[in-house]
């Protein structure tokens, strides 16, 4: 049952422990103009999960001259209410996400709030949809001003620290200045889907990539191929069956579907904090590990296929040919030849940053993994991924490539999945978001302030709040006939007994 009623009261315990916390800090940054236009501190493109931690651990630090901008709908940020086709999270109910260490910003107090302690005892895993109203109100309860409906372009670093970014909206084209960007724009931020090259041939009506909206109610008594064993795989798969198709066939290229999911399940806060200062190497090993090992879809999504006896895991089973047949695919593998009415690449994301107009300017500058000296990303089949990803600093701040920097690139933070290999996993998933986010506060408010030093400076010279009145003690060797000590200071302490 649902008992929306409580939320409010959850609100004013939120309210009060930010109060106790004395959050937000006072804002502090000094405002700044340029030809008479006001610059934001910082800009965030995308209000997904990550955006709306990013912009809640600003404003705690008191850096709240921000806007926050996604081009998706209002409540439709996300994968979580678009693509995703599970039933639950694979987190774990207990984890806190983008809570930020706010008892009642977790998703657990919001549930107890909406469905009382025994529904929230009874839940397993935290149900898709459900995890989305969770965002919405935690978007509601911060009061973070997403302006939806509103793209990024396109954007333009320039000397002095400052980026200007084109954004779309209702109103039309505007050009804004900000000191920082922060790029929260998700799992395919720096790039987009990865179709494999022959599925890219293949006419366009007999496949799609699991992130597009496929009409599942067409696929009622079609055959269906799914290529992929991770998790996106199954829910397609699964999603098909439901909605009737006579038959969906898996194809997995590996010998067997990953069963150990290594990196999530040595997870801790020694490797979250530490994985930042690894280096080179190491960061290498681990994910290269961590990708070869793949990640297993969750057990019940898989058990969401095989429950359908017209479901059929194809292992060791890459697609040999690959081709249009009579209005179908024609698919053969090492173990067969099999026709599909619509085959599903459930082959995920890359980071390709072709694909990204909105970041053409920068492209070219950004320093990736391939391009440090020296580095050798390996061997593995995961290593061309790896080399692609972006070296970026200890706040997300891309870096320069080449001898001829461009200036102001190292003031746009790349607050997302791409961020892995130099930062480990903070940056995208659902457990550690909250440390990614605090890591990227805490660096944009060390640079906003080291940069404007001289004001800063200046501002400790004004300050003229006394403490003391001067009139708290007596110099013991002042001769006995020096005039009484000048007690006319604004001190606020009072002359103690
Ligand atoms: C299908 C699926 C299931 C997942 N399930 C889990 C899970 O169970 N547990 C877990 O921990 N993680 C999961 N993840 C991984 C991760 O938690 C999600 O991808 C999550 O959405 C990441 O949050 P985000 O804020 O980085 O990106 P998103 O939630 O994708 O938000 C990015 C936002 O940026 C906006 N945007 C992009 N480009 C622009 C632009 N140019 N201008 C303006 N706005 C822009 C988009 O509209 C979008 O709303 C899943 C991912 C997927 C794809």
């Amino acid at each position: 049952m649902t008992t929306d009623l409580s939320l409010p009261i959850l609100e004013a315990e939120l309210r009060q422990q930010l109060d106790d916390l004395t959050l937000p800090a006072a804002p502090w940054v000094e405002p700044r103009t340029v030809d008479g236009q006001a610059v934001l501190d910082v800009l965030i493109v995308g209000a997904g999960m990550c955006g709306l931690s990013a912009s809640a651990a600003l404003r705690f630090l008191g850096i709240d001259r921000q806007r926050i901008v996604d081009r998706a709908p209002q409540g439709q940020e996300g994968p979580w209410v678009t693509y995703a086709r599970m039933e639950t999270l694979r987190s774990p109910k207990s984890l806190t996400g983008p809570a930020l260490d706010i008892p009642a910003l977790t998703f657990r107090a919001w549930h107890r709030a909406r469905f009382g302690e025994a529904a929230w005892a009874a839940v397993d895993k935290i149900p898709r949809t459900m995890w989305m109203d969770y965002l919405r109100w935690y978007r509601h309860a911060l009061d973070i001003p997403v302006e939806n409906g509103v793209a990024l372009l396109g954007l333009e670093p320039q000397a002095g620290g400052l980026v200007c970014a084109r954004l779309s909206g209702p109103g039309g084209e505007e050009r804004v200045l900000a000191r920082h960007v922060v790029l929260a724009n998700g799992r395919d931020g720096l790039g987009g889907k990865f179709i494999p090259a022959n599925v890219q041939r293949l006419p366009q009506a007999l496949w799609a990539h699991t992130s597009d909206d496929i009409d599942f109610a067409a696929l009622r008594g079609k055959a269906v191929a799914v290529i992929g064993a991770g998790a996106s795989a199954m829910d397609n798969a699964a999603t098909a069956l439901e909605n009737g198709a006579a038959r969906v066939d898996l194809f997995i290229r590996r010998a067997d579907i990953p069963r150990i999911n290594k990196l999530t399940g040595v997870s801790n806060p020694g490797l979250v904090h530490g994985y930042q200062e690894l280096e080179e190497a190491w960061k290498l090993r681990v994910m290269h590990y961590s990708l070869d090992s793949g990640p297993p879809p969750p057990r019940a999504s898989v058990l969401r296929v095989s429950r359908h006896p017209n479901a059929f895991f194809h292992l060791d089973s890459p697609l040999l040919t690959l081709e249009p047949a009579d209005g179908q695919v024609r698919i053969v593998t090492p173990k067969g030849e099999y026709r599909a009415d619509l085959l599903i690449a459930a082959t995920g994301f890359s980071v390709d940053l072709a694909q990204r107009p909105e970041l053409a300017t920068i492209a070219p500058h950004i320093r990736r993994w391939i391009d440090r000296p020296g580095c050798e990303p390996g061997e593995s089949r995961h290593a061309e991924a790896l080399g692609e990803l972006p070296d970026l600093g200890p706040g997300f701040e891309f870096q320069n490539k080449g001898p001829l920097p461009l200036p102001g690139l190292d003031h746009v933070h790349c607050f997302n999945y791409a961020a892995a290999l130099s930062h480990g996993k903070v940056s995208g998933d659902v457990p550690a978001v909250s440390v990614g986010a605090k890591r990227l506060a805490l660096a944009i408010a060390g640079t906003l302030f080291r940069e404007d030093i001289v004001v800063q400076y200046a501002r400790m010279e004004a300050y003229d709040k006394a403490e003391l009145a001067g009139d708290e003690w007596t110099d013991a060797d002042a001769p006995a006939d020096a005039p009484a000590a000048d007690n006319s200071s604004t001190a606020t302490g009072a002359r103690p007994a």
